[in-house]
């Protein structure tokens, strides 16, 4: 128990938490009207409020606790560094044993042609990085002109200046003059949502030569890299269909550009394999990580640079300027192994693809029957199901789109169990350690949640 739950009740921490903390992503007018849920401790897939209800994690904290919570292991191999060496830089010629460690072991996971990582400590900041490497390296192959980045619509790729401009989230940038110059969204492969008038299989290859019509139209030699996620998170896990990534990797193949795959959610076992790039056959340029590579225990993050792209950037023999004060954070890093140490030997990875996955998807699918659900889609251990109001006309929206996704939300909540609502998706991406048992649970919540919102 923290200091404050001992002393205060559930009322005077939500009053104390609405007096002084903004917090990201929420409407304060209703959340201080409402109070905030008072999340006191976590184990497994279990969080503990301050009333003492256990709730399933249903969402692995922000889609990145792979091993779950309390993990003493990752715990004691921060304390053991910050005791060690709490903080140094990485910056001057500078380095030190955990970032070395870390450094040789995601080199080891990711595909033969990535070898080279570069630290910061969020997603975001992984993807501002991106943002002037692809630039940066395009000046000193000499091809300078060669500066905009392709994005999609509805995709996410973080809240700075850079990943909100690269993300395709409107939302955000009408907060101002966004995108900044230079970056083009194409449509998203979303099928039910755009795209059901075709076949699935005709829309994923409609949908991936927007990326064909965008070269052209822009011309190639003014085209940096194209950036997506293999599986779109917060836009609502959009699955593209089969033909989507098979169609993409032509498409780059004929042409020069970079590909960069977000692997923020998708990577460290989310949807089987250590990367999504590499679940769906795709050969990255460089891979934004952040979330799982420490389970969310430590904040940090990193772009995995492939030989290609650091031979002709890191290598050209001047100073790459940028950086962060916490690039390479040694008790981040500490964190981050003893992570991977985790997923390593528990076969984590292994049992997304095998066991948990497959067990969970038939589950999940099977939710779609619901009077309440249009379509129930999964991968590895990401689903998401979309709620109609009229079965029999599924890709019909609500009236007011989102109120029943929000409704669900928050009765799944009282049911005992976290999932997120995106527009009327409703979305789970549990811990890599969830057991069967706790699968049983999270489908029968689901649709007991179904039920009550119906
Ligand atoms: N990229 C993707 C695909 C994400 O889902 C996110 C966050 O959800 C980010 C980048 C940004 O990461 P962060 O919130 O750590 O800055």
């Amino acid at each position: 128990m923290t200091a404050h739950s001992n002393i205060y009740p559930t009322k005077a921490l939500q009053d104390l938490d609405a007096a002084h903390h903004w917090h990201p992503f929420s409407d304060m007018k209703s959340l201080n009207k409402e109070g905030s849920r008072v999340i006191i401790r976590a184990d497994g897939v279990w969080l503990t409020d301050s009333e003492g209800n256990r709730i399933l994690d249903g969402m692995a904290g922000l889609w990145c606790v792979q091993v779950g919570h309390g993990r003493k292991e990752i715990a004691d191999a921060v304390y053991r560094q910050m005791n060690e060496l709490a903080y140094y830089n990485t910056f001057f010629k500078t380095t030190h044993p955990p970032v070395i460690a870390l450094s040789e072991k995601l080199a080891k996971l990711a595909p033969d042609h990535i070898n080279t990582v570069f630290y910061c400590s969020s997603g975001s900041e992984a993807n501002d990085t991106v943002f002037r490497m692809v630039r940066t390296y395009w000046d000193k192959m000499g091809k300078p002109d060669k500066k905009v980045i392709i994005g999609r619509w509805n995709g996410y790729h973080g809240s700075t200046l850079a990943g909100t401009s690269l993300g395709g989230m409107k939302g955000m940038h009408a907060q101002g003059d966004l995108p900044v110059p230079g970056v083009h969204h194409i449509d998203q492969p979303y099928w039910f949502g755009e795209g059901h008038e075709m076949s699935p299989d005709e829309f994923g290859v409609h949908a991936a030569r927007k990326l064909e019509q965008a070269i052209d139209e822009i011309g190639e030699d003014k085209i940096a890299a194209f950036i997506a996620e293999p599986i779109q998170g917060a836009g609502g896990v959009i699955i593209p269909p089969e033909t989507y990534w098979p169609e993409i990797r032509r498409i780059l193949k004929e042409r020069d550009i970079l590909f960069v795959s977000d692997e923020v959610i998708c990577g460290f076992g989310r949807l089987g394999e250590w990367f999504g790039s590499t679940h769906y056959g795709m050969e990255a340029d460089l891979m934004p990580i952040a979330k799982g590579l420490t389970s969310g225990y430590l904040p940090m993050g990193g772009v995995m640079v492939s030989d290609r792209v650091a031979e002709g950037l890191m290598l050209a023999g001047e100073e790459f300027y940028h950086g962060y004060t916490y690039s390479g954070h040694p008790a981040c890093a500490a964190a981050a192994l003893a992570n991977l140490e985790i997923i390593e030997r528990e076969g984590l990875v292994e049992r997304v693809k095998s066991d948990i996955g497959p067990y969970l998807k038939e589950r999940w699918l099977k939710l779609g029957d619901h009077p309440l659900v249009g379509e129930a889609r999964m991968t590895g251990l990401v689903g998401a199901l979309e709620l109609v109001p009229d079965k029999k006309n599924p890709h019909k929206p609500f009236r007011e789109v989102g109120a029943a996704g929000v409704i669900c939300r928050d009765t799944s909540f009282g049911n005992g169990m976290v999932m997120r609502a995106v527009r009327d998706s409703m979305i789970i991406s549990p811990p890599l350690v969830l057991t069967h048992e706790e699968a049983d649970f999270l489908v029968a919540t689901v649709e007991k949640t179904l039920d009550d919102t119906y």
